[in-house]
């Protein structure tokens, strides 16, 4: 019986214990970190290896449903600290306080010839004075449980509140730039006659991000490379195979085949009041291929528009993101948009990658292949007058305003 209360007691002094803990973690985030978002947690917990907690079992340690162990609150400041040693120190002098404090308990307790714990100790079993002494000691650690809890619950709320409103404000910033997008392109039929443009910005630019936004504000479609090859395969035709053959040999896919592929792409219907390029022209010849094919039926590219994004912001977007294997437009990104359960699609389900093309490598290689060949092809887009550049960085519909808005002042 006595041991069944003592291990109760250990139960409930190591879940003090971790409730201190994580109470202050939070708090020196709260304090000198500003207060974290769930986002910024969960994203932080992922990114420090040895914590194995998912975002879920981070809403729950937050919402108070579970505890998180020392190792993950020394994790989650270290991360979220981004190894500050000011707030290091200051978190473990923190840590100490609690750990002396533990001591000093434990000290009257082996005094005091009981493992019982505070608050539990029979009074007959206490020496002479013991008895005040244990019950200061239980007042303190009530006391510290309160404030941790206090704390906690602060900085939970206004997680929440933060959270929340960051939702809010993006839903209506997204309604926003739609609406006034719409309400221009309608205003202006100038730009819808003349919409023909080709995305020009570096990888991870946020061309892939921003033309399906586009495409239903100028109400024309998106002629995307890398889905002319897929459906070119798919499809078994002439042009298809020949691309499939350089593919598997490792090699690029000549002009002569995309280019053709382009042609018979800007036969259909949808395409004759215009198009959004996209991964396509990406050098100098390229560039004189498709105004040569646009030429034939007295058209051309009438912009180029250029996404502004400096290669370290281009890296934090890529390497973070993940694709469906179910559909490679269901995109959700580790930092800016994690999804509800880690690894697992929130629209269908379906398990999350990263993409071959996402990795350090990999885009190291394509920002050294787009700068040598990029240079060239703005060139000669503005050379042309034909250049609208505008910065790709802020949010997907700051972005897809500023383009409007852009290519507005460039058309009127
Ligand atoms: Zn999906």
């Amino acid at each position: 019986m006595a041991d069944q209360t003592d291990d109760q007691h250990q139960a409930v002094d190591a879940y003090a214990r971790e409730l201190t803990a994580f109470a202050d973690a939070l708090h020196v985030l709260h304090v000198d970190c500003g207060s974290p978002s769930y986002r910024e947690i969960a994203t932080a917990a992922r990114a420090a290896g040895r914590v194995s907690l998912s975002s879920s079992a981070i809403s729950e340690a937050i919402s108070g449903k579970r505890l998180p162990s020392l190792d993950f609150t020394l994790e989650l400041v270290r991360q979220l600290a981004k190894n500050d040693q000011g707030v290091l120190d200051q978190w473990r002098e923190r840590w100490k306080r609690v750990k002396l404090h533990q001591r000093q308990v434990g000290a009257h307790r082996k005094r005091s010839g009981t493992r019982s714990k505070i608050g539990g100790a029979p009074a007959q079993l206490l020496p002479e004075g013991g008895q005040g002494v244990l019950s200061a000691a239980h007042l303190e650690a009530e006391r510290i449980l309160k404030n941790a809890q206090a704390q906690a619950e602060s900085v939970i709320e206004k997680a929440r509140i933060q959270a929340d409103e960051m939702t809010a404000s993006a839903t209506q910033m997204l309604l926003d730039a739609t609406e006034r997008g719409t309400i221009h392109v309608v205003a202006q039929l100038k730009l819808r006659e003349n919409c023909r443009i080709a995305l020009v910005g570096p990888p991870g630019s946020g061309k892939g991000t921003q033309s399906p936004f586009l495409s239903k504000l100028l109400e024309v479609p998106v002629l995307h490379l890398g889905e002319l090859f897929r459906d070119n395969i798919r499809g078994g035709t002439r042009l298809g195979h020949k691309a499939r053959r350089h593919m598997e040999r490792g090699e690029l896919v000549p002009d002569e085949v995309t280019l053709g592929m382009l042609e018979a792409r800007l036969q259909d219907r949808d395409t004759q009041h215009g198009f959004i390029l996209d991964g396509i022209p990406r050098t100098l010849g390229q560039v004189e291929a498709v105004d040569k094919l646009l030429a034939r039926t007295s058209e051309k590219i009438d912009a180029a528009l250029n996404f502004e994004v400096g290669r370290d912001e281009s890296f934090r977007r890529l390497v973070g993101r993940r694709i469906c294997k179910n559909d490679s437009s269901h995109v959700a990104h580790i930092m800016y948009a994690a999804p509800q359960k880690d690894g697992i699609c929130d629209i269908c389900g379906g398990p999350l990658y990263l993409r071959e093309d996402d990795s350090r490598n990999v885009i190291a290689s394509r920002w050294d292949a787009w700068n040598v060949q990029s240079e060239l092809v703005v060139k000669k887009y503005g050379s042309e007058r034909r250049l609208v550049t505008i910065s790709g960085t802020g949010t997907v519909s700051s972005v897809t305003e500023r383009a409007i808005s852009a290519l507005n002042a460039y058309f009127g």
